[in-house]
């Protein structure tokens, strides 16, 4: 069942996403080669214990994965595409780090992710975090009053699919809430005018997953939750938790 939110709802949804997008910010800038994706864990897990909220993440067990989530932050780091494990892995120049955090304040969750080199991007890795960040923004334009989920995910999809990339199926947004993942699913591909009718207290998760060979094939690693590309390609992800609102599209995890 979908649940709308009142606008007192939302007004918590928006400090709860507040603490996510303080605590990717602290981590981006804490990301330099040498620090372990353990470090990045460790000062994400500071900062919302610092506001107050607690991590969607830790111990999150959903049915598809065989043990419950370690960390506080997903680190996924050039072909893994979503649900990195943060473990000892020092970074270096070059890599493409996907960091995706979650955090719940007051009852309610808040969910983004955000895709960055370590230095200086290749044009190919600065094109894909492009395409990823485009995809997001003309997805977040779409999520109206009026419209369609279908209309969320066709965004997304139209500029993966224009730019060549590949786009792991099975996974995608949701609607946010009292939990992290509720209804809808919100696919990364869709039709417009489809699917479930946007309507004001909608809050909804959209992330784009595009990877770069532009196959759809993924691998799930053996601890059961990182999906990486088949080919090796480097995959970038980007998320952020957005209300449909009387006055248009809010970005909850907006900093
Ligand atoms: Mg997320
Ligand atoms: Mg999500």
């Amino acid at each position: 069942m979908v649940e709308l939110k009142t606008e007192s709802e939302l007004a918590v949804m928006r400090e709860a996403g507040r603490v996510v997008a303080r605590a990717l910010h602290t981590v981006r800038d804490a990301a330099r080669p040498g620090v372990s994706l353990l470090e990045l864990d460790t000062i994400a897990a500071q900062v919302i214990l610092d506001a107050g909220a607690v991590s969607s993440f830790l111990n999150y067990h959903p049915r598809f994965a065989p043990t419950p989530f370690p960390g506080v932050i997903c680190a996924s780091v050039n072909d893994v595409i979503v649900h990195g494990i943060p473990d000892g892995y020092r970074l270096r120049d070059g890599d493409l780090v996907s960091i995706d955090c979650g955090a719940c304040l007051d009852g309610f969750h808040g969910d983004s992710a955000i895709s960055f080199t370590i230095g200086p991007p290749t044009e190919a890795d600065a094109t894909l975090i492009k395409h990823a960040n485009e995809a997001l923004d003309a997805a977040i334009d779409t999520a109206r009053a009026g419209g369609r989920l279908g209309d969320v995910s066709a965004a997304v999809g139209r500029i993966g699919r224009a730019a060549g990339y590949g786009i792991p199926q099975g996974f995608g947004g949701h609607g946010v809430g009292r939990r992290m993942h509720e209804e809808p699913s919100v696919p990364n591909e869709g039709q417009p005018n489809r699917g479930f009718p946007l309507r004001p207290g909608l809050v909804i998760a959209i992330e784009p997953m595009f990877m770069a060979g532009g196959h759809d094939h993924f691998t799930t690693d053996p601890d059961g939750w990182a999906l990486r590309t088949s080919d090796g390609s480097r995959a970038a992800h980007v998320e952020h938790t957005v209300a449909v609102t009387e006055s248009g599209p809010v970005v909850l995890t907006a900093p």
